[in-house]
């Protein structure tokens, strides 16, 4: 059981973060209504998750499968989920019909593996893909240089829509270069939206979230900001 002490934390710290959320659209001129607030769940507790969910947060994102899969039941219905982490092709099936979208397609081995999934489940799936914006120090992620070229080949697969791009770009050194990342990553979202309907950016994280806001992302994800630090147990 969760205390009552750690469910009040995250309603406090969510408070805060949407307070934040407003002020950084305003100060932009954005309708704060346009950020979806997911919250990451990775190693935390299904009842502060659900804490979550019954405050207004009606998108999570999951990181791995076999957790994943292990804590779903648990979560309230209304609540729906979206998968971030690093997909394993073999790993498609077991998702396919328990997420509604898959922000981390990062190659057209990939997409192919999620659309032949997604036929046998007799479902499209929307996906985002997912670019490295910031250079070599992230592994995941397409070029930049690469997208237009992934774009138009997962576009062709009958059972996926591309509905957007994520990006996890690298810490930055200070909050200009922060700013200057998140505004690439923005204008390379509005160049690929004349070559396909898109409508997602899914952008900023617990330590940069107000400066995603700010540059046009439409979805932030945040964990640790929310939940607190994350615990991993020492393996035995
Ligand atoms: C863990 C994770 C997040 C959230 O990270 P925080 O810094 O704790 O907010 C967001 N996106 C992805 C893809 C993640 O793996």
């Amino acid at each position: 059981m969760e205390s009552e002490t750690a469910k009040n934390a995250v309603l406090e710290r969510l408070e805060s973060i949407r307070q934040k959320l407003r002020t950084a659209c305003e100060s932009a001129g954005r309708d704060p209504q346009a950020v979806t607030l997911m919250a990451v769940t990775k190693t935390v507790d299904p009842e502060l998750i659900n804490t979550a969910v019954d405050a207004g947060v009606h998108v999570l994102g999951e990181n791995r499968v076999q957790e994943f899969l292990g804590k779903r039941e648990l979560y309230r219905a209304d609540a729906e989920v979206q998968f971030i982490g690093h997909l394993q092709t073999n790993k498609v099936k077991q998702i396919i019909d328990k997420v509604s979208m898959i922000q981390s397609v990062d190659s057209l081995h990939l997409a192919e593996a999620i659309d032949r999934a997604a036929e046998h489940a007799g479902l499209r799936m929307p996906v985002l893909l997912e670019v490295n914006i910031g250079g070599e120090l992230s592994k995941s992620g397409v070029s930049p240089a690469e997208l237009p070229a992934l774009l138009r080949d997962v576009q062709q697969l009958p059972c996926i829509e591309v509905r957007g791009l994520m990006t996890i770009p690298p810490p930055a050194a200070d909050p200009a270069e922060q700013d200057a990342v998140f505004a690439e990553m923005a204008a390379l979202y509005r160049e690929m939206q004349n070559e396909a309907p898109l409508s997602v950016l899914s952008m900023g994280m617990s330590g940069d979230y107000e400066s995603a806001a700010r540059h046009g992302s439409t979805m932030v994800r945040i964990g640790s900001a929310l939940f607190g630090a994350r615990y991993y147990p020492p393996k035995l």
